[in-house]
Order: C-alpha cells, then sequence, then structure tokens
C-alpha cells in the first residue's frame, strides 16, 4: 500500500477501466501513477511520458515472476486536478 504524509489530500477519480485493467512488462503506460504487482503486492511508479511509458519487469530481487501492473493511485501530472484528462 502506498504511504502518503499526514494530512495529504486525495481526488476520487473516475478513471473509466484505468484501474482495472492489467499490464504485462513491455505493455504502454496509459496513465501516469503507481502500479501494484497483482501476484506479489510490490508496488512501482510509471510514466505516460513518451520517452519513459513502458511497463518494466520485476527487478532480480523479486521472487515474483510474473509482474502484472494494476493501477493503485492515478498521479496528477499536469497538476490540473486532471482537468485535461476527463
Ligand atoms: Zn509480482
Amino acid at each position: 500500500m502506498a504511504g502518503i504524509k499526514t494530512g495529504t489530500k486525495f481526488k476520487e477519480f473516475n478513471g473509466g477501466d484505468a484501474f482495472s485493467t492489467i499490464h504485462k512488462p513491455g505493455h504502454k503506460v496509459t496513465w501516469s501513477g503507481i502500479y501494484k504487482c497483482k501476484n506479489c503486492g510490490w508496488e512501482i511508479t510509471s510514466n505516460m511520458h513518451p520517452e519513459d511509458d513502458i511497463f518494466p519487469p520485476h527487478n532480480s530481487s523479486n521472487p515474483c515472476k510474473n509482474a502484472e501492473w494494476k493501477l493503485h493511485v492515478v498521479t496528477d501530472t499536469k497538476g490540473d486536478s486532471f482537468a485535461s484528462v476527463t
């Protein structure tokens, strides 16, 4: 589970299927945010920026060999409370 500083505020966001879609390593990132592997619970951050938009495999320190990433927290990359994506 992602951690936050006490007092940090979040906004509920209806991202359609963004929170239910499973992504394999090599797939293109369509939402920037924190992703959790549905098989082991490890979390990563991934960005939809065109120069950095591919989901990674787990690194060698993780015994899970089947990374399947699911969006856990979407980030407000453009700082506009999602106005540019809704
Ligand atoms: Zn995993």
